[in-house]
């Protein structure tokens, strides 16, 4: 699951993904990853890990990891192909998620593109943009599918139907995201990796001193309320600046400062929330480790994550909510309060659990 950075240039993109990969992780550390140039991949700041670590004091600690792309290249005119703008439209298609960065800062030496900092409109581009590139994606899909369903293909009909109304809807100006279709609906058109049916969130890089008092960061989290969208304001520069430091310079920047974490960490978990990710434990003294899975994930799906042989052997998964495991400082003790539930196959997994699985092989 990736979170693809945009925005167009000169807004602190670069900065901001700078900052990301010098917190991110070795790529010797994940050998089942290939870590391209312009992906970073970094852990996801967890504060119930460390009350897990306290209680089982394990051998390795291993995070919920979470994966950005920088996207460079967007300029108006890209869904045309101006700039990188096919390169740039194949990246974003492989992406979950998008993170659109958006510039509220003023800062005479540095240029903007469309001469003045105006971030509605600068949103606007890059929306159009991607809007665009959409239309085209559909309107040829409809060209080709259209014969097919003509002839009857059922398939085709149903692909069609749906296109036509996200058709009208790409032509009133707006995002799919905003059209409001149905799971079905949305599996159907899932292989056409359209852009703006991807979940959004605006990150709004603002100078060190504009987080608050700052008209063009209420634009846009007056934007983001309207469109249901997270805002996140993080200053690049400062970030940048903090990942270059050695850990305890670090806490002593942000202590003076008076902050409590670098504002990637926000960033961090704001991507992970709208990737629609969340995280069960598994606490043993060897490894207390935070697992990814989809929101709504079975705890077969959960176990699967681990091994697929767990998913395809599951018999059960023994689960202690997160509070009630520290509440009871651990397994036993949750054991003997009779907090530990016995689940099948149709539980749904809770944020947060800790779980253990039984399976056979
Ligand atoms: P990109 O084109 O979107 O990747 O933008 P860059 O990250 O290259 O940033 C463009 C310029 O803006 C650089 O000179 C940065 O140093 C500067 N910049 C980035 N973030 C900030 C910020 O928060 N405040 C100020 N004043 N300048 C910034």
């Amino acid at each position: 699951m990736k979170c693809g950075i945009v925005g167009l240039p000169n807004v602190g993109k670069s900065t901001l993904f700078n900052a990301i990969t010098r917190a991110g992780i070795a790529a010797e550390n994940y050998p089942f990853c290939t870590i391209e140039p312009n992906v970073g991949i970094v852990e996801v700041p967890d504060p119930r890990l460390k009350p897990l670590i306290d209680i089982v004091n394990p051998q390795k600690v291993q995070p919920a990891i979470v994966e950005f792309v920088d996207i460079a290249g967007l300029v108006a005119g890209a869904s045309k192909g101006e700039g990188l703008g096919n390169k740039f439209l194949a990246n974003i298609r492989e992406t979950d998620a998008i993170a659109h960065v958006v510039r509220c800062f003023d800062d005479g030496n540095v240029v903007h593109v469309a001469g003045k900092v105006d971030p509605l409109s600068d949103i606007e581009v890059i929306n159009t943009e991607l809007a665009l590139a959409d239309m085209e994606t559909v309107e040829k899909t409809l060209h080709r599918e259209g014969k097919k369903a003509k002839s009857g293909d059922k398939e085709a009909i149903a692909l069609c139907n749906v296109l036509e109304k996200v058709q009208k809807h790409l032509d009133t100006g707006a995002q799919v995201r905003t059209l409001g279709l149905d799971v079905d609906q949305l599996a159907i058109i899932k292989p056409l990796c359209l852009i703006t049916v991807k979940p959004v969130m605006y990150l709004a890089n603002v100078n060190d001193d504009g987080f608050s008092d700052n008209a063009l960061l209420d634009k846009v989290v007056a934007l983001g309320k309207q469109e249901h969208a997270p805002v996140v304001a993080i200053c690049a520069k400062i970030e940048a600046e903090i990942s270059d430091l050695e850990e305890e310079d670090k806490a002593l920047f942000l202590d003076e400062m008076g902050l409590d974490e670098p504002g990637l960490d926000r960033v961090i978990r704001a991507a992970y929330s709208l990737l629609g990710l969340e995280t069960y434990f598994t606490a043993g003294v060897k490894e207390v480790r935070a697992w990814t899975v989809k929101k709504g994930s079975t705890a077969p799906q959960a176990a699967g994550v681990i091994h697929t042989d767990f998913e395809r052997g599951f018999i059960r998964a023994e689960v202690i909510a997160y509070d009630e495991y520290v509440k009871h400082k651990g397994e036993q003790g949750a054991k003997e309060a009779g907090k530990m539930r016995l689940e099948g196959k149709d539980y749904i997994v809770q944020d947060g659990d800790v779980m253990h699985f039984r399976f056979n092989v």
